[in-house]
């Protein structure tokens, strides 16, 4: 059957995401195995449609127009183990991954534990918590490049990964499965370190539906430059991690936790976490944002940068 005619027409996206914000997907696509994803790409291509690869919507927030293209949900999700690695296709949920490796007694993902989304998702934005990130754990991923229609396998170094970031954002690559490595060890000790690391969750972690952290930290050395006085603080408050001070930190400072626009506000548990208290749209929480931003600006002359992701209609 011709691909299209197994797209949904007019499909809420709000449900599919942690936000649970968001108008709906003029078309919309589950996609498995990884062939029909890769043949999907080529119809939106071919056909001048605006596309779009949703993983676990974790990283996301939705215009309340929604999108006005196909929305190719990555359904592919098998997970095959050999000795100490993994071939994972990218729609598998990241915490079932956690949770087989730890079962298997190979660590390498404990600081994930409690990270939703799926695989393909956190490697193109090179997730990560507690000093480690997902990068430390490639081997080779296997890559669409929608331009050319190829699958090439990507070494790490390909991957161009850096703090929150890799070479899926600059080309809009597409990850369509990952081989992973890990290193055996007692199951004891990777139980200990994620429920050390879902206990730290626990205290900031919002319990209405967000996005995860809305902003990127800040460098050290951003700090160095524009607010030294800032920096000091932060080093005396204990709040600089791999290099980089919390976003959440500076944010908490002016105030912002608790502050409203409409249905979004600021997490009263995180400053860098913004809640939908329960009816908020997308433009709630762009004005939020914006006004952070502005206020960071102004006060402390520094500038916020997205963590999550706008999808613009
Ligand atoms: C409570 C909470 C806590 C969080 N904590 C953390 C944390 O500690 N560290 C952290 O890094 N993140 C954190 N996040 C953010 C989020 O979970 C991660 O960024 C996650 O990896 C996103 O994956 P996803 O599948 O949900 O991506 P989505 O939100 O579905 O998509 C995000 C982007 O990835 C793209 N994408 C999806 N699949 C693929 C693919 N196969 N190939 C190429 N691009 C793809 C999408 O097109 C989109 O551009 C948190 C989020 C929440 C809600």
């Amino acid at each position: 059957m011709a691909i299209e005619k197994k797209f949904q027409q007019n499909v809420p996206l709000a449900s599919l995401t942690t936000f649970k914000i968001g108008g709906p997907a003029k078309l919309f696509f589950q996609a498995a195995p990884p062939a029909d994803l890769v043949e999907a790409v080529a119809w939106a291509k071919q056909a001048g449609e605006k596309y779009f690869i949703l993983g676990g919507g974790s990283n996301l927030l939705v215009s309340d127009k929604g999108f006005d293209g196909l929305v190719i949900k990555n359904l592919s999700d098998s997970i095959e183990w050999q000795d100490s690695e993994a071939k994972v296709e990218a729609g598998a949920v990241l915490a079932r991954l956690v949770v087989e490796a730890a079962d298997k007694g190979l660590s390498g993902l404990e600081w994930a534990a409690g990270i939703p989304g799926t695989v393909g998702g956190a490697v193109r934005g090179n997730a990560g918590a507690y000093g480690s990130s997902i990068q430390h754990n490639i081997k080779t991923v296997a890559v669409l490049d929608p331009e050319t229609n190829n699958v090439t396998d990507y070494t790490p170094d390909e991957c161009k990964f850096a703090y929150r970031h890799s070479i899926f954002k600059e080309k809009k690559l597409i990850a369509l499965s990952a081989v992973m490595k890990f290193t055996p060890t007692r199951p004891e000790e990777i139980r200990r370190a994620m429920a050390g690391n879902l206990a730290e969750r626990a205290k900031i972690h919002a319990v209405k539906p967000n996005a995860g952290s809305v902003f990127k930290n800040f460098l050290s050395s951003d700090l160095k430059d524009a607010n030294p006085e800032l920096l000091k603080e932060a080093e005396k408050e204990g709040v600089i991690r791999g290099g980089r001070v919390s976003a959440g930190w500076v944010i908490s400072r002016l105030g912002f936790r608790g502050k409203r626009v409409g249905g979004a506000m600021i997490s009263e548990e995180h400053g860098n976490f913004i809640v939908n208290t329960g009816n908020a749209t997308a433009e709630d929480v762009l004005v939020l944002m914006s006004l952070v931003k502005q206020k960071v600006r102004v006060e402390y002359n520094l500038q916020l940068v997205n963590e999550i992701e706008y999808l613009d209609y």
